[in-house]
């Protein structure tokens, strides 16, 4: 058997102890090399007792002078053992019969653990023990300590490793030369420093990610991901989809209807996603720009591209509201074209629902807009060249599956006004193409960011009725409670009732996330028209909502949001050519922490340099709630740390695959055996 085959086996042990493997993620015998200590404890050394340090585990040996079960002030089994230096307590408040034999007066015994002054003397709680005869020979190992799982002991892990570290050939993966030039240890080296540590090595130095047999480690970790990202990007280039030419009349027509020029940042990004369809492999494609930089009307001229081309679109928005106000700007755009629009969402009544599904099946709907409905199984479309997804940071990998699997392979356009940060779109995100829109429509006015005290609520009510007496119309953003939604709902409901009386004979509407979508669509349409001059709302509003006319928002309690997120409802004002006020109102006293970040919103209006300096705040762990996402997260590299291994195995990659295919495929074998459904994402 070659070692990859060997390293990919199924771990040899019986199926009860195979199941505990199972949850600890091990499954082949390459896992149980890969499986490594948390930390370590020393039994290579002996103190004499009187000489032992506080604060760190020791390990001491003596004979029992004196045991003893007592009860007061709970039962407890209490020890004393002496050695030539002096005397220490050790005291068990669980403990079994055959401890307690054990520890019979007479006996020798090794105790590890922390020695602690008690009460009467100093003393170690549950210690380690281990009966000897004096002169016993001590460890020449450091001993590790592995995360494992409820039944599965240290010894019994710590034996299965030894035999897979035994019977392994741990050859290595790199290339002797580009391991030299990347200066790090051998594989085999570093794994058999980490399992079973020689003592001159301390426990601490061991678990500093800096020690050189770590760095190995995470570059492999990198490399594998790397390597696996590099496939699946070739892989979808050989993967066949259609080949769409842009004749461009479509595209020309709704320009001409437009009451804008495409901006040259739009034309660009444009012109990227048409060079994609006309390719006959799938595009994979982030579309980026910031909040209000016109991402709309860019998918309008991609999906005008492939329907005349004679191909079916879907487009998908995370939510109900944005999904329907793409459905009514789009359709305002295609159907002077000719173009039939359907709607799905997941709270259509079932006569519409039937008639939207029929129109998608049979070819007369050429465009379908939706929510996640649009990619559920009774869906059929009857020939999808290109499916769009908006806010794709919303959706999880599971979605950009789904996406795929639907009609074959049609092409993919991923939008997002949330910037991916460059460790991020390195590693996790590297199999995609990204376009940019790095400019904003001409005429904005720059939002004027206000931050304002709740004390001044009055003022701020008062500054609502004026706007509004002078034409403007007004977003009116409850605060978030993340407790309990209820409570949310109960505070939109109360702030529209007083913000009614306050602000009378202004019309205040009321959208939040309990009502129907028929409700919110009517609402929604109120405002859009100027019927409602305030439209008081819960977050529901945050993404991609569009009233040009709104000029003016305040956010209650912005120090309980989220940088990107209150960046995405300061977006939806400054649509239109008025003046822009976004109003933050914050509640005092601030922490530092809610200081610092109010500081970025009201210092910043770029979106990227936003999550840019969100992200120094928070760390990259939180963003685009990758966890939860379903992606494979890295066990050892960390992506704020490990910057430059990153970058090294990401230029690896490509020419290992070239230049030495089977260490690339051995490599991979090890890290990724059994886990590469992850990675077709
Ligand atoms: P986002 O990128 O946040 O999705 P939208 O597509 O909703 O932004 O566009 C925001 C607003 O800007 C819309 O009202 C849209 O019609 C308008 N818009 C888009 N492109 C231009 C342009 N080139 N010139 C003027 N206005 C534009
Ligand atoms: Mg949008």
């Amino acid at each position: 058997m070659n070692a990859i085959d060997l390293a990919r086996q199924p771990v040899l042990a019986a199926p009860a102890t195979a199941k505990k493997l199972e949850k600890l993620g091990l499954r082949t015998r390459f896992d149980l090399v890969l499986h490594l200590p948390l930390r370590y404890e020393d039994e290579t050394h002996l103190f004499r007792i009187a000489d032992a340090p506080y604060g760190s585990s020791v390990l001491v040996e003596g004979e029992v002078i004196a045991a003893e079960v007592q009860f007061k002030p709970r039962r407890q089994l209490v020890v004393q053992i002496e050695d030539t230096s002096g005397t220490l307590v050790l005291r068990f408040i669980h403990f079994y019969p055959s401890q307690q034999r054990q520890l019979a007066k007479g006996k020798r015994v090794r105790a590890l653990g922390e020695i602690r002054r008690g009460f009467h003397g100093d003393e170690m709680v549950h210690p380690k023990l281990r009966e000897v005869e004096e002169g016993a020979p001590l460890a020449e190992r450091l001993t590790p300590i592995y995360p494992t799982v409820n039944g599965l002991t240290q010894p019994v892990l710590r034996r299965m490793v030894q035999s897979e570290l035994k019977a392994q050939s741990l050859a290595d993966t790199l290339p002797e030369m580009v391991r030299q030039d990347l200066d790090l240890v051998p594989f085999a080296d570093a794994v058999r420093l980490l399992h079973s540590p020689t003592p001159d090595y301390s426990a601490k130095t061991l678990t500093d990610p800096k020690l050189p047999a770590w760095q190995r480690l995470k570059f492999d970790e990198l490399l594998a991901q790397q390597l696996s990202m590099r496939l699946a990007y070739r892989a979808r280039r050989q993967g066949r989809a259609p080949q769409i030419v842009d004749q461009g009349e479509l595209r020309g027509r709704l320009s001409a209807s437009l009451p804008f020029a495409l901006t040259g940042a739009q034309q660009r990004v444009v012109g990227e996603i048409l060079q994609d369809l006309d390719k006959p492999h799938p595009m994979h494609r982030l579309l980026q720009g910031d909040v209000g930089s016109g991402k709309t009307i860019v998918s309008a001229m991609a999906a005008l591209a492939a329907i005349e081309a004679g191909f079916q679109v879907a487009l998908m928005a995370p939510t109900e509201i944005l999904a329907e106000q793409h459905y009514i700007k789009l359709s305002a755009w295609l159907a002077p074209l000719g173009i039939e629009v359907a709607w799905l969402s997941g709270s259509l009544k079932k006569k519409q629902k039937t008639e939207s599904l029929a129109a998608v099946a049979d070819g007369r709907a050429r465009l379908a807009v939706g929510t996640h409905a649009l990619f559920q199984g009774d869906v059929v479309f009857q020939n999808l060249g290109l499916s769009i997804v908006d806010e794709q940071h919303r959706f999880g990998v599971g979605q950009r599956l789904a996406l795929k699997d639907k009609g074959g392979e049609p092409h993919q356009l991923m939008m997002s006004a949330t910037p991916i940060p460059r460790t991020l779109a390195m590693s996790f995100y590297a199999d995609l193409d990204v376009s940019v829109i790095d400019e904003l429509p001409p005429g904005r006015t720059p939002i004027v960011t206000k931050l304002v005290g709740s004390a001044r609520r009055d003022e701020v009510v008062d500054y609502v009725r004026r706007t509004c007496a002078g034409g403007g119309q007004a977003y009116w953003v409850c605060p978030l409670i993340e407790e309990s939604e209820a409570l949310q709902l109960q505070t939109a409901v109360d702030t529209h009732q007083q913000l009614t009386e306050d602000l009378a004979p202004l019309s205040v509407g009321l959208v939040h996330g309990r009502m129907k979508s028929s409700e919110k669509a009517e609402v929604m349409g109120q405002f859009s028209g100027n019927e409602l001059q305030v439209l008081v709302a819960t977050t529901v509003i945050e993404v991609g909502v569009d009233v040009p006319n709104a000029s003016l928002m305040v956010i209650e309690h912005a120090e309980r949001m989220g940088l990107a997120q209150l960046h995405q409802l300061r977006g939806r004002v400054g649509r239109g050519s008025a003046k822009s006020v976004c109003v933050l109102l914050f509640e005092t006293p601030l922490s530092e922490l809610a200081k610092a970040r109010l500081k970025v919103i009201y210092e910043n209006t770029d979106g990227f340099e936003i999550a840019r300096q969100d992200l120094q705040i928070r760390g990259p762990g939180e963003f685009l709630g990758a966890r939860q996402s379903g992606l494979p997260m890295l066990r050892f590299a960390n992506l704020e740390e490990d910057l430059e291994l990153l970058e090294a195995a990401r230029q690896l990659a490509p020419e290992m695959l070239k230049r030495w295919p089977s260490e690339a495929e051995s490599h991979l074998a090890r890290w990724l055996a059994g886990r590469e459904q992850f990675l077709k994402a």
